[in-house]
């Protein structure tokens, strides 16, 4: 089964502890034909200088990453009979860590932390 579930996604960055607050947004670079798109953190610093008022989050995800975990979700809620709850299910892909933290039934709040962005 594919989800259709592009819309019912948030996703919110895992680098602020239990602030969940932070919810990750599309950026595009601007110079950057090979991989224009991504998400991050609303406190990313990396394409906007030091224009970001004394804050910084390095957090991102990468389309493609994002399909994984679209994926991966996928996989997780559908045991081929029946839709499974997945909130609080946590995993590690690709150097980035996910954790489902609310499946309310109609949508999920997923929190993402990149390992590998962060370590930059
Ligand atoms: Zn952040």
């Amino acid at each position: 089964m594919i989800l259709n579930t592009w819309n019912k996604i948030t996703l919110i960055c895992g680098n602020h502890g239990d602030d969940c607050t932070h919810q990750m947004q599309i950026k595009q670079y601007e110079n950057d034909k090979r991989d224009t798109v991504f998400y991050s953190c609303p406190e990313y610093k990396s394409i906007y200088g030091s224009n970001h008022d004394g804050r910084s989050c390095n957090n991102r995800l990468s389309i493609k990453d994002y399909e994984h975990m679209m994926e991966k979700i996928s996989e997780l809620v559908d045991d081929g009979a029946k839709i499974i709850d997945i909130e609080g299910v946590k995993w590690t892909d690709r150097g980035i860590d996910y954790k489902v933290i609310k499946d309310d039934g109609k949508g999920y709040t997923v929190s993402v932390l990149n390992r590998k962005a962060m370590a930059k």
